[in-house]
């Protein structure tokens, strides 16, 4: 088996190619060639979070787990917080064939999630985007956000102010003009709108977003949490990775518990990507994104990393 470690990473699996995995993970779990296992998450006290993201993609031939969570004592050592590893098996034997360090992975893939979204859903003269939230991961959302239309300015907004200097120096890195807003200018002028918190409470309000934007609500990842009023969901066509982690632990889960949202109602990305639904189906309609985090996506990502890094000389063979 192949050992890809976490210091491999970096420079491996670019944007482009995260974008292309994971729009090939999307379009096979619409056509029900692949699909996820039920996530296993569990509080081990002091704030830790682990749990098990799981599937089989049988015509891609994977087949894995990425374990890992949240441990917040980490960043006193000097250790990110978020730690997970990826294991990828043979799907015809079972037998491991990689182990993969998943943190830069995960913010690939993420970013990938959304991107592809804005891809499929937003609006061609798209211009302005918004982002709400500036930690981790908004750097790398933002980056493979403005890879998909001409995007002209980002305006940005977070709870902790202190924290906007990184949508500032990321949107310097793109060459782009920023400017941090108030929730109501972000609504009134964003085209696209990015959300990545660990929110539990509703941040933007449905009648701050005009028609015609599309959201990409990405923080929402666990029971409980929430970034968009769950209106907004009622007003919006709602896409997803997947419909039953959207209803369980993505934004979806507060407007389907209020009666605002069916289930049968929320559209999957890869029907989009596969031509089996329109997508936006004019310029005046909200679109909204609920990217829960599949583990489907950080199995497509990790074989991507794998075929990289045989091919540059950075994987460890050890024989199992
Ligand atoms: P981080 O800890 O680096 O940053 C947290 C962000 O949330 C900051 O912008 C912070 O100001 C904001 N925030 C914290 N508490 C808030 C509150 N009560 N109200 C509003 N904003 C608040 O985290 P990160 O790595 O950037 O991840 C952000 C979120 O994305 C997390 O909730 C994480 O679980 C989620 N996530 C989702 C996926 C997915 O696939 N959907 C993948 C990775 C991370």
């Amino acid at each position: 088996m192949w050992i890809v470690p976490e210091s491999a990473i970096p420079g491996l699996v670019d944007e482009q190619s995260a974008f292309d995995a994971i729009e090939a993970t999307f379009a096979a779990m619409s056509r029900g060639d692949a699909y996820n296992f039920p996530v296993v998450r569990e509080g081990l006290g002091e704030g830790r979070q682990y749990g098990f993201k799981s599937g089989l993609d049988r015509v891609g031939g994977l087949l894995g787990v990425k374990a890992g969570g949240y441990f917040p004592a980490n960043a006193a050592q000097g250790v990110p917080n978020h730690q997970s590893t990826v294991y990828l098996f043979d799907p015809e034997s079972g037998r491991p064939t990689a182990m993969v360090g998943g943190n830069l992975l995960t913010a690939l893939r993420t970013a990938a999630a959304s991107a592809i979204s804005i891809r499929h859903l937003a609006r061609a003269d798209a211009r302005v985007l918004g982002m709400v939230g500036a930690g981790h991961q908004s750097a790398f959302q933002m980056r493979a956000a403005v890879r998909q239309r001409a995007f002209e300015k980002v305006i940005g907004w977070n709870l902790h102010p202190e924290m906007l200097s990184r949508l500032e120096a990321t949107a310097a890195e793109l060459c782009l003009p920023f400017e941090a807003v108030d929730l109501d200018r972000l609504g009134a002028e964003a085209d696209v709108i990015i959300t990545i918190t660990s929110s539990f409470d509703a941040i933007l309000k449905d009648a701050q977003i005009r028609p015609g934007t599309h959201l990409a609500c990405m923080g929402t990842d666990t029971k409980g949490k929430q970034e968009v009023e769950a209106a907004l969901l009622a007003r919006a066509r709602v896409f997803t990775d997947e419909v039953a982690q959207s209803v369980a632990i993505g934004e979806a889960q507060h407007a389907v518990s209020a009666g605002l949202l069916e289930p049968g109602a929320i559209v999957e990305i890869g029907a989009v990507i596969n031509g089996a639904h329109p997508g936006r189906e004019h310029a005046g309609e909200v679109t909204l994104f609920d990217g829960t985090g599949v583990g489907l996506q950080d199995l497509a990502v990790a074989s991507r990393a794998v075929d990289l890094a045989v091919a540059k000389g950075l994987a460890v063979e050890v024989a199992i």
